[in-house]
């Protein structure tokens, strides 16, 4: 009991060292890890997996062989247009441990011809599970008890077994997905691949890893009782996996193992594959390591860039401590004169758009003024020559008139003269007056020539006729009378 006091934490503030006693006997406090884990049991647990691989690398094969059961999964196609991600939630038991397992798998990762972008579904999946969390968490009433974290505690990284090196895809999605997750890289289908080979992928792939500066999950080495295995399953990354829910009898045991016409490969013989190191470092030596790296380093990197975001900064050393009240009011202010701001950008906008919109009006009055103008002396030419017209036509129809008058007077001269004739019965005389009516139409025709020269000057072809006509009057009277 000695000295443990110093452990507790409790100097933060410059408070003065606690002192060390000695009990006199038993108080019962030692129970405390046994009520946590009491707690923790009736709690439950949560743990969740992402799967990064292509597709048909042996994801959801390596998932059913890790937890010894089938999780139904469909198969998925190679014509997905874009990586998508599948969280399904399984509730486990084993012994009186309740586990909510949630596998996600990212469909589709690997299957675009353009796979710049596949790593961005990846990571928005993982920011969105931080920002539910974030978001309970910043709740009046929270309630993280009951709340299902689906924060992602461990990627496993799907390498191809090409025994060349890592695909650019690979560097890429894991140098993005380093800071927000656990990243295991393990070898799929390493019973495709020799032994030698194998060695000397492994070697290249951390190589390429390092110089790239991926930071994969390393088994902590702080814990005394497992620093040993773990410092030496760290050597062994990536781990070189075979999955197979297949049971083939070897010996006189049934073992899960993929059975070839030169042999058989065991899931779990250590000779064959890293299978038992990766069940033995993710399941059970490292789980909650994993759980609590996610909450403290890459959960707190999340919160802390997303609270500076939104204006909250821890003070430096020489000033006032943190104040949740005070940020709040600063950025309270500050919002509410960038809401001024706006409004005031906003209305100068709108006047400016007033003025502007005045300007095209009167502009448009202006034009429409001159056109209105234009129109108008166009009207009041057209008038003035409609009038001019009209005078004219007033005076030929006057002009019409007189020599109408004229010509009907000399019509009724013609008759008048011709009933004042004797009537000449005689036929021979007749024939002879046809000479005379000849004669006569030269008369008549003097008289008509006489008119036509009073109608000449008129100049207009239409009362041409009218004078024939009045012609035609005297010369059959002329015929009348001859035949009289
Ligand atoms: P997923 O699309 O990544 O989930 O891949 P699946 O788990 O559906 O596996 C695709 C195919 O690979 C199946 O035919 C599996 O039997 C086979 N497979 C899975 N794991 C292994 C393995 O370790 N070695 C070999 N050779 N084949 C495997």
């Amino acid at each position: 009991m000695v000295g443990q006091g110093t452990e507790t934490g409790l100097t933060q503030n410059a408070e003065p060292e606690p002192r060390s006693l000695s009990l006199g006997g038993h108080v019962g406090f030692d129970s405390l890890p046994d009520q946590l884990v009491s707690k923790s049991v009736t709690q439950g647990f949560s743990f969740n997996i992402l799967c990064v691989g292509e597709t048909g690398i042996g994801k959801s094969t390596l998932m059913n062989t890790l937890f010894n059961t089938t999780f139904e999964t469909e198969e998925a196609s190679h014509h997905e247009e874009c990586v998508r991600l599948r969280p399904q939630t399984y509730d486990l038991q084993e012994s009186n441990v309740h586990l909510k397992l949630t596998i996600v798998d990212a469909v589709g990762f690997g299957d675009q011809i353009n796979k710049d972008e596949s790593y961005r579904p990846i990571v928005d999946y993982i920011d969105a599970q931080f920002e539910n969390y974030l978001q309970e968490e910043l709740k009046i009433r929270r309630s993280l008890f009951e709340y299902h974290d689906t924060r992602v505690h461990v990627c496993l990284y799907f390498i191809t077994p090409t025994g060349h090196s890592l695909k650019s895809l690979d560097l890429v999605t894991m140098k993005k997905l380093d800071s927000k997750v656990n990243i295991i890289p393990i070898i799929a289908k390493a019973d495709t691949i020799s032994k030698s080979e194998l060695h000397k992928f492994k070697i290249k792939i951390m190589g390429e890893l390092v110089s790239n500066g991926v930071q994969i999950y390393q088994f902590p080495t702080d814990d005394e009782a497992v620093a040993e295995i773990n410092a030496v399953m760290n050597a062994h990354l990536p781990f070189a996996v075979v999955g197979s829910t297949e049971e083939v009898k070897v010996g006189n045991k049934l073992v899960r193992a993929r059975q070839y016409p030169w042999g058989v490969v065991q899931v779990e013989n250590e000779n064959h594959c890293d299978f038992v190191k990766l069940r033995e470092m993710l399941i059970r030596v490292n789980m909650e390591d994993l759980r609590e790296q996610t909450h403290s380093r890459h959960y707190e990197l999340y919160r802390r860039c997303k609270l500076e975001e939104m204006g909250f900064q821890d003070s430096d050393g020489d000033s006032q401590p943190f104040s949740l009240q005070e940020t709040y009011e600063a950025k309270r202010k500050e919002f509410l004169s960038e809401l001024q701001r706006k409004e005031e950008e906003m209305r100068q906008m709108f006047v400016n758009k007033v003025k502007e919109t005045e300007l095209e009006l009167k502009e448009k009055e202006r034009e429409l003024h001159e056109k209105f103008e234009h129109l108008k002396r166009v009207h009041q030419e057209e008038k003035r020559k409609v009038e001019e017209k009209r005078r004219e036509l007033e005076e030929e129809t006057s002009a019409f008139n007189r020599r109408k008058a004229a010509v009907e007077a000399l019509q009724s001269q013609a008759l008048h003269a011709t009933s004042q004739q004797p009537l000449r019965k005689d036929k021979d005389k007749k024939k002879s007056d046809i000479g005379v009516h000849q004669s006569g139409m030269s008369l008549s025709n003097s008289k008509v020539m006489m008119t036509k020269a009073s109608v000449e000057p008129l100049n207009c072809s239409s009362w041409w006729p009218a004078i024939q006509c009045c012609s035609c009057l005297v010369r059959d009277a002329t015929w009348r009378e001859g035949f009289l």
